[in-house]
């Protein structure tokens, strides 16, 4: 059984105490991580305080060289960090291996950039702005895309010259182990960045009680993302949050169904629908809804679900108790609201916490699913008559993050683009998160940017220098 540990002020470390890393698959436990003590995370802020200038002053090669080398160790290293992923989080193989990659991408994209993005800007003889690191930065990272989310935090932040702490998920702890014990081969120096696990809230309000602390960034629920401004806000601690989603797809009657609906179940199921961008609500024009309906329940039903070990299983299980047990309240409570059940529906009977690709039928918008985000395998199908109705729809939740249209034409596409809200719409494709574009979040999805020069930018202060003569 994996014994993880703390890395502070450049060293593995036990606490005091520790708790179990669960698997999905069998429910035992598979791994331990620390609970870091008020000890522990002052340690790692000391450190973090001590370095901030020398790290700072570092140049931007310097830091993109170790960036780089953090990503060639990355690599030699997935196959185990795979494997690991795969046992603790209930990810398929190629789902982590494919997630490791753009992780390491991530980091090469950033070393690329550093420098280029570290330059001052020269406006014109008398003015110029600056670019310096945020200070110490704060990072909270979720369980479902550990690998992704944490090189999309760290990467850029130490390639702009913030230290930084990270509280990773201790759900799946395996992928931050392996990226901060990377940076610390590649020669990052020690205190600049801090790895801890532990009591989320606990730790939270102890980082961001400290002053030296200047940034978060935070990938998780709309909820905690709330708590997590709230707390910001005392000490004014800029935050970059990430949040929840429900993307609605919007499928117009000349849209090609067949690989559509390929494309659709391929990205809703990755990672048994736990995914921030993953579409949930379905909205079909009424003249396909039928023939859509149909080739869906087909396509869904060939995915082959459970423990994620299995080679032949393309669905594992959710990451905890909590998923099947929201999954079965959300297509309770639309059935008794008039939904119609196609697929799915009820908890697969073994152990593990799996719940299988479920897809309901014209579901009313009074359904608790058509406002509250499922995380999780289910899809809800609903028919639309016209372009303004299927705005209306897709427009009716608190969220703004992904949406995505399938239609050929070109004035559908240039309307909904202008008139759908949300930080990503997505024509005709289903694409993962890449390291170069910015993600953003509207309304309870969340603010601040991550990912791409504008993600970059985040980590930096901007100093604006005004000069007459020499
Ligand atoms: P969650 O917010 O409860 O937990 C997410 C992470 O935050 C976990 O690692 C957890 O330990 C940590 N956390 C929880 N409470 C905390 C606190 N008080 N202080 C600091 N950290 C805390 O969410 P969850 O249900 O575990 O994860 C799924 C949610 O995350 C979904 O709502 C999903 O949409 C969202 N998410 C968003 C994105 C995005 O990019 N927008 C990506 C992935 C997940």
């Amino acid at each position: 059984m994996e014994k993880y540990r703390l890395f502070l002020d450049g060293t593995w470390q036990d606490a005091l105490r520790t708790r179990d890393v669960i698997s999905p698959s069998t429910e035992e436990a598979v791994a331990t991580v620390p609970v870091a003590g008020s000890i522990d995370l002052d340690r790692a802020l000391a450190a973090a305080v001590r370095e901030r200038n020398q790290w700072a002053k570092t140049s931007a090669l310097q830091r993109a060289e170790i960036l780089r080398r953090t990503a060639e160790i990355l690599t030699r290293k997935s196959s185990q960090t795979a494997q690991q992923m795969v046992r603790e989080q209930g990810k398929t193989l190629s789902e982590a291996s494919g997630e490791l990659e753009r992780a390491c991408e991530t980091f090469q994209w950033n070393a690329r950039h550093a420098e280029e993005l570290c330059k001052p800007d020269y406006i014109d003889d008398s003015r110029t702005v600056l670019y310096h690191p945020a200070g110490i930065v704060a990072a909270f990272t979720p369980w479902n895309y550990p690998a992704v989310l944490t090189a999309r935090k760290l990467a850029p932040a130490l390639a702009a010259g913030c230290t930084v702490i990270l509280k990773a998920a201790e759900e799946a702890p395996a992928a931050a182990v392996a990226t901060v014990a990377a940076l610390h081969e590649a020669g990052v120096p020690r205190g600049v960045i801090g790895l801890v696990f532990g009591d989320p809230p606990m730790i939270s309000a102890h980082l961001l009680g400290s002053t030296d602390v200047r940034m978060i960034t935070f990938t998780g629920s709309t909820r905690v993302g709330k708590e997590l401004a709230a707390l910001a806000a005392r000490n004014l601690q800029r935050c970059v949050l990430e949040l929840g989603g429900h993307a609605p797809v919007l499928v117009f009657e000349d849209a090609d169904i067949a690989p559509a609906v390929r494309a659709i179940c391929e990205y809703k199921f990755e990672y048994a629908g736990q995914s921030c961008n993953a579409p949930s609500r379905i909205f079909v024009q009424r003249s396909r809804y039928q023939d859509f309906m149909q080739q869906l329940a087909e396509v869904a039903a060939e995915i082959r679900v459970g423990p994620a070990e299995d080679a032949d299983v393309r669905m594992g299980p959710m990451i905890g108790p909590q998923g099947p047990s929201r999954m079965q309240r959300l297509t309770e409570d639309a059935l008794a609201k008039g939904a119609s059940l196609l697929l799915g529906g009820r908890p697969l009977d073994r152990k593990g916490y799996f719940w299988p690709p479920t897809v309901l039928t014209n579901v009313p918008s009074s359904a608790t699913m058509m406002s509250e985000e499922p995380f999780g395998p289910i899809l809800a199908l609903v028919p639309f008559d016209t372009l303004d109705e299927a705005i209306e729809l897709a427009n009716l939740t608190s969220y703004g993050l992904a949406s995505y249209v399938l239609t050929r034409s070109e004035k559908t596409q240039r309307d909904v683009v202008e008139r759908l809200s949300g930080g990503t719409v997505s024509i005709n494709v289903f694409k993962g998160v890449a390291p170069d574009v910015p993600l953003t979040g509207t309304d309870d999805s969340g603010y601040g940017h991550e990912g791409g020069k504008e993600g970059f930018r985040a980590f930096q202060n901007l100093k604006l220098i005004n000069r007459i003569g020499k």
